[in-house]
Formats: structure tokens, C-alpha cells, sequence
């Protein structure tokens, strides 16, 4: 009997942890947010996200705040970048996304490389940090701007990443392709400050936030690099053909030995979604980045100027998500 009894209590707590078990993992939701390359600032935006919504989290899940009932689990691995993340959002793979603003642009409205793949419910959630449009160039290639690029090696990008598509936009603009360049690569954004610093190619084009620490090391590693200005009637004329890009300067002294601030265009960071994207997830992740405002615009230096007013607005052509407006709302902020 007493084994019985034994065996019994056995199959009952198995029975019992198992359960609780599965409780414990439907409970939790996890989510996506795509970035860009392990150096670059999207994979740091997107952990920083992740951080504040856990924080959110770990302040329900110890009582110590009205909190979120389900827990969500939030993941931001490195990826190819802007195009790839909408790309992925698209076909429901990722949840959210950091992507150029340009690049949110032609999605939504099925231009440039959208052409024939419009992604019409693709949701803005809110912008981040400036990312000028930077061309990085070693002292001992001697280009100043980017007519001296004819002739030269180029990293012109990975496939999928923002800079990709925006460098070639700026080839169109300037009425070249890539047999203006002695030969390109595609490299990923994490690959070419070392090829550079190897003297492997003598320029590569990425847009990033700044300051930015690879780009430290491209200015001081053997190939003592700085950024070229990116100036004239074609840069002008595709700053004045579109609102997704400004006039952007890197003030002298970003990096070390770069003795002039350098003149370009860019774009702006900005986070993004889907319209199947449930409303209280996108809420969620809004109100914890917005709620732990100064602990997120801690998380990089990139962050520093953001404002909450204007990365409600600035660089967004997608609609905004439903949960984000909701906090918007709730926040007084709209
Ligand atoms: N702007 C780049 C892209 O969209 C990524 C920059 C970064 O990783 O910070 O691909």
C-alpha cells in the first residue's frame, strides 16, 4: 500500500512539474527585433529595447509595479540590417525591426528596391538617433570627396543592409555605377573597418549613428581614415527630392584626428512594425522605452539627443502602430 501510495505521489508531482512547466512557458511570449551588424548602433538600439521592456517586466513579475500580465521575452540578434529586417518583418519572422527611414519609406510605399513588393502594413513605432550618410576613406587613398572614388576600391556593403541601398541611391544620383570604382566588395558593416585598416579597400560607404566605436578604430588603426564630405547640387538635389533625408554634419573632433567637421546627408534610425503585430506588445514596448527614458538614452552615446516629441514624428512615413498610439495618447504626448 505504502508503495503504492509512494508511486503515486511520484506520478502526481511529475504530473504537477510538468505542468507547471508548460504554464511557465505559454506564459511567455517571445518576440524579435532585428538589427544590423555586431559593431554598429542597431544592435545596440535593439538590446536597449529589450533591456527596458525586461526591467518593465522584472518590476511586475516582483510586485513592485502594475505591470504587464503576460511576460514577454525579447530577443535582438545581429543581422544584415534595415532592408533584411523588413524584409523578415514581412514575412512574420521578426516582430519589430530598427530600419533607415528611407528605407521605411520605400517599404511602405513599394519604391526603389520595393518596387512590386510594397510592404503597405509595415507601422512605424517611433525614430531614434541621426545616421548620417558617411563615406570612410583611408589618408593614404587621398580622396576628398567623391569624385576621388573613380578608380578606387569600395566597400559598398552587404545586400540587405541600409547603406547598400542608400549608397546606391547616391550612385544613381551621381550618374555612376560600379564601374566607376576600381572594384567593390560586400562587406558587412562589421568586416570593413578591419579590410580597411588592412589596406584591403580604400573606402567603404555605411550609414551609422555616431559616435560610433568602429569607426574609432578605422580612424585610428594604420589606415588613419575620416569621413569625406558628401556635398553639391546631386547630394543637394536628393535632400531637397525627399523628406526621409536631411543635411548631416559630424562635428570635427567625433574621432580622433579628424581636424574638420564633415558635411553629408542622412538618415534617421527608426524602429518599426507590422500591423499583425498585436496591439498590446507594441504598446508594451513603447511605454518601457518612453518610461525609462534616461536609462535607454544612457544605453549609447548615439542616444544622447534624443527627444521624446520628436521621435514620436521625425523620419516616419509608415503609419504608426495602433499600441503605440495608444501610449502616445495615455502619455499626453499626442
Ligand atoms: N543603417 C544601417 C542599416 O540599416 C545599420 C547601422 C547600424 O547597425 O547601426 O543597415
Amino acid at each position: 500500500m505504502k508503495k503504492i501510495i509512494t508511486s503515486l505521489s511520484s506520478a502526481l508531482l511529475i504530473l504537477f512539474a510538468s505542468l507547471s512547466l508548460t504554464t511557465v512557458a505559454k506564459s511567455a511570449e517571445f518576440f524579435t527585433i532585428g538589427t544590423g551588424g555586431p559593431t554598429g548602433v542597431y544592435f545596440q538600439t535593439g538590446n536597449a529595447i529589450c533591456k527596458m521592456l525586461h526591467k518593465s517586466a522584472i518590476s511586475a513579475e516582483h510586485g513592485r509595479k502594475k505591470g504587464t500580465a503576460k511576460a514577454y521575452r525579447c530577443t535582438a540578434p545581429s543581422t544584415g540590417g534595415s532592408n533584411y529586417n523588413i524584409g523578415q518583418i514581412a514575412a512574420g519572422e521578426f516582430q519589430f525591426g530598427v530600419a533607415q527611414s528611407d528605407w521605411q519609406y520605400h517599404a511602405v510605399n513599394g519604391s526603389s528596391k520595393w518596387e512590386g513588393k510594397q510592404f503597405s502594413n509595415l507601422r512605424a513605432v517611433f525614430s531614434v538617433h541621426n545616421e548620417p550618410f558617411q563615406i570612410w576613406a583611408r589618408k593614404k587613398a587621398k580622396i576628398k570627396d567623391f569624385a576621388g572614388l573613380k578608380g578606387k576600391v569600395v566597400n559598398i556593403g552587404n545586400p540587405g543592409s541600409g547603406q547598400r541601398g542608400t549608397m546606391e541611391e547616391l550612385m544613381k544620383a551621381m550618374g555612376v555605377d560600379n564601374s566607376f570604382f576600381k572594384s567593390t566588395t560586400e562587406l558587412t558593416s562589421s568586416e570593413q573597418v578591419k579590410a580597411l585598416c588592412d589596406g584591403k579597400i580604400d573606402a567603404f560607404g555605411y550609414s551609422v549613428g555616431f559616435p560610433n566605436g568602429a569607426m574609432e578604430q578605422a580612424a585610428t588603426c594604420a589606415a588613419k581614415a575620416s569621413p569625406i564630405n558628401l556635398t553639391g547640387s546631386e547630394v543637394q538635389g536628393l535632400i531637397d527630392g525627399a523628406d526621409y533625408y536631411a543635411q548631416a554634419v559630424i562635428p570635427k573632433g567625433t574621432y580622433t584626428g579628424q581636424k574638420k567637421d564633415a558635411t553629408t546627408f542622412g538618415v534617421k534610425a527608426t524602429v518599426v512594425t507590422s500591423a499583425d503585430v498585436s496591439e498590446e506588445l507594441v504598446y508594451l514596448v513603447t511605454k518601457a522605452v518612453m518610461e525609462n527614458f534616461d536609462d535607454f538614452k544612457k544605453q549609447h552615446p548615439a542616444f544622447g539627443f534624443l527627444e521624446k516629441k520628436n521621435m514620436i514624428k521625425d523620419g516616419l512615413s509608415a503609419p504608426l502602430h495602433p499600441g503605440a498610439i495608444k501610449y502616445y495618447k495615455e502619455a499626453g504626448l499626442m
